[in-house]
This record gives structure tokens, sequence and C-alpha cells, in this order.
């Protein structure tokens, strides 16, 4: 099930250029009604449920099927946001909730390394793709003879 506006919650990220949830979404799904001051998902069938639009407004105004490995069937997922974690509220269908939190980084803010340690190099024109030859354990990348 693709993702939905609640539009009670929804306050339209207070009329900005650019919502929370335009911003976030890698498929460009959510837009404004600015009449109306809320958003919806313009084409459901397009939406791969990422969550990342659930976990990025600051309303809780969004809501997607949660995945049936973390939650049963029939129970909502509502993620709150922190600087350093998500905390999710699951309400299961007998009302029962159950509360987890997940840290949203495991390292310092600045620290992450993209490179993972290994050079790079800027041939485009090269075989090798980012990080190699250093990250294959090798010192050149072999090519066809
Ligand atoms: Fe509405 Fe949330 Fe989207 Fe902002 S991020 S426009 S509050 S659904
Ligand atoms: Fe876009 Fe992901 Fe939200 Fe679907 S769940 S609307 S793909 S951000």
């Amino acid at each position: 099930m693709p993702s939905y506006v609640i539009f009670e919650k929804c306050d339209g990220c207070k009329g900005q250029d650019k919502t929370a949830c335009m911003y976030i979404c890698p498929n460009d799904l959510m837009v404004l009604d600015k009449e109306r001051m809320k958003a919806y998902n313009r084409d459901p069938q397009m939406c791969w449920e990422c969550m990342c639009c659930v976990k990025i407004c600051p309303q809780q105004a969004m809501d997607v099927r949660g995945y049936a490995d973390f939650i049963p069937m029939g129970a909502s997922a509502t993620p709150l946001r922190g600087s350093e974690d998500i905390m999710w509220t699951i309400k299961f269908r007998d009302g029962s909730i159950k509360r987890f939190k997940f840290p949203t980084r495991t390292t310092p803010e600045g620290s992450a390394d993209p490179l993972g340690g290994f050079g790079t190099h800027d041939d485009l024109n090269s075989p090798a793709l980012a990080t190699e030859p250093g990250s294959l354990g090798l010192t050149a990348v072999p090519t066809p003879n």
C-alpha cells in the first residue's frame, strides 16, 4: 500500500515552496494542494514504500503500510524524529502499543568517509569504478586482453 496523507494532521509545511515530503521523495510523488494546504501522493502506483516521507513529516501526517517483518498486518507504525534517533510507535489491531527507538546514525555527524579509506580516480574512461582497484584488493583493474 502506498503512502497517504492524514489530512487532519497535514499543515502543508506552513506553505513553504517545497514541503518536507516533496523534498525527500525519491520518486517526486508528493505535491502540495496550495488551496487546501494539504499534500498528497500524485501517483500511488509509483510509490515504493520507502518511508522517507513518513519519517521526515514534522506533523506525523504521512502513513504507509509497515513492512511485515517489523509489524504484523493491520498495525500502524508512526515515527517521531529526534535529532539522533527515531522513536517508532506501533499500534496493534487489538489496540495495544509498543515503542522502540532506532539511532539515525552510528558515527558523529561529518565523520563518515564515503570512500571507506580507499582512494579514487577521476578518469571517466577508466573501467575502474570509484575506489577501485584498491577496494578490490588489487593494484590494477583486470581488463580483457
Ligand atoms: Fe503535510 Fe507532512 Fe507533507 Fe508537510 S511533510 S506537507 S505536514 S504531509
Ligand atoms: Fe515517495 Fe517513499 Fe513516500 Fe512513497 S514512501 S511517497 S516513494 S517518499
